[in-house]
């Protein structure tokens, strides 16, 4: 048995293992195994890691949409989940999305039909917000959907305050899937959102600063199995709000970026700088690790987040510098992380993602003159790598050196 790679001296949980990859899922994992491969790949130092699953991404088509690829390929992240771009208007755009990608992209249905065309607003109407519609779309793209997203915030409900919550739940009670709530400016009052929620539901933007969840409703939320997702996002995420969460006991089981056209330049940039900022405030890296593998994938019971003999090959390769790394959250301030997370490599079913060139941002989305000019440093980077002699798996840590924009 000759396998088709094979990743040698990586550390995985904590442990020396090998890794064998053949016919794009994981053949073989643990220490000193057969040097019998068609292409052997030493990542003697690094992490290894399943492939990332971020909990919630916007890839689907809309106002707040980004192209996975081009960042999937340095960050890591094998997963994206689209948390409600579409609704059941709109989602043969996010079928195509998710067909066309090379990483994998699982959808939450938003409750409203029209999804995330536009930048808010999408549950003023609640003629959008059909139940049986949503029932019918669930069903007919079990494939697709592992999960309701609803967006419960003042410009986005209007008047209609928690109903659209109630309508998300209800469908998601007939289809036997979770909601993801997303929770901002009140009202509607966010006790009320929380005291909705059933075990396995997912509160987004959990240490959001806009919205603070500290007090006996999220606790309780909590203690019955309600999950907290970071959804870090342009505004979701504040270290004063975390911080006392943890102090209170209360811990995001997710680390997900809640990535999209106007926090991909910063305060967020990708999910392992996110993950840095858990590690900032003093959650364990195993436990930061768990939180964007494991947990995500238990979260919606989908493949993956686990590097186990027989399942796709979802994998990355890191760098692990200890080294002080500042990091912002959405409203400026500032902690240091005592661990930088560099992605080095990261597998798709056993196939290396290499250099992709993103395309413009939308002329919707403001940036500052720090943003464009580090897009464009980046742009540049990027093309020098593409222009050198192509890129092959035994090369690859030496070949993927990289700076990432840094300016906010
Ligand atoms: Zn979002």
């Amino acid at each position: 048995m000759t396998w088709d790679l094979l990743i040698t001296g990586g550390e995985h949980d904590g442990k020396q293992a090998d890794l064998a990859i053949h016919n794009g899922r994981i053949a073989a994992i643990g220490p000193d195994l057969p040097r019998d491969a068609r292409h052997i790949t030493d990542v003697t130092g690094r992490l290894v890691t399943p492939g990332l699953i971020d909990l919630h991404t916007h890839v689907g088509p809309g106002y707040w949409s980004i192209d996975p690829d081009p960042i999937a390929w340095y960050s890591g992240v094998t997963t994206w989940v689209d948390a409600g771009s579409a609704g059941a208007y709109t989602l043969a755009g996010l079928r195509r999305v998710s067909t066309e990608a090379t990483v994998r992209v699982p959808a939450l249905l938003n409750i409203s039909a029209v999804g995330l065309a536009g930048r808010t607003g999408e549950c003023r109407d609640l003629a959008n917000c059909d139940v049986a519609l949503a029932i019918d779309t669930i069903a007919a793209n079990r494939d697709l959907i592992h999960g309701i997203k609803v967006r419960i915030d003042t410009e986005t409900v209007g008047a209609n305050g928690i109903e659209p919550l109630r309508r998300g739940l209800a469908a998601a009670d007939a289809c036997g899937v979770p909601v993801m709530v997303h929770i901002g400016t009140v009202p509607p009052a966010l006790d009320e959102v929380l005291d909705l929620l059933r075990p396995g539901d997912i509160v987004t933007h959990c240490a959001s600063g806009i919205a603070a969840p500290l007090g006996p409703a999220v606790r309780a939320a909590s203690e019955r199995g309600v999950l907290l997702d970071l959804g870090h996002g342009s505004g979701g995420f504040a270290f004063d709000i975390l911080e006392a969460q943890l102090d209170a006991g209360l811990r995001p089981y997710t680390i997900s970026t809640d990535l999209h056209a106007r926090s991909l330049h910063g305060p967020v940039f990708d999910l392992p700088t996110t993950m840095a900022k858990l590690l900032a405030v003093g959650v364990p890296l195993p436990e930061v690790i768990a939180a964007a593998t494991t947990h995500p994938a238990a979260a919606l019971g989908l493949p993956g987040g686990k590097l186990t003999v027989g399942t796709p090959a979802d994998v990355a390769i890191f760098d692990v510098r200890v080294e002080d790394f500042p990091v912002t959250d959405a409203h400026r301030q500032v902690r240091v992380s005592p661990i930088r997370l560099i992605n080095q490599a990261t597998y798709v079913g056993g196939r290396l993602l290499t250099p992709r060139l993103p395309g413009p941002p939308a002329p919707w989305i403001p940036l500052t003159d720090a943003q464009r000019e580090a897009l464009a440093r980046r742009e540049r980077h990027i093309r020098d790598l593409l222009a050198t002699p192509l890129i092959g798996v035994d090369g690859l840590a030496e070949q993927f050196p990289r700076t990432e924009p840094r300016s906010s």
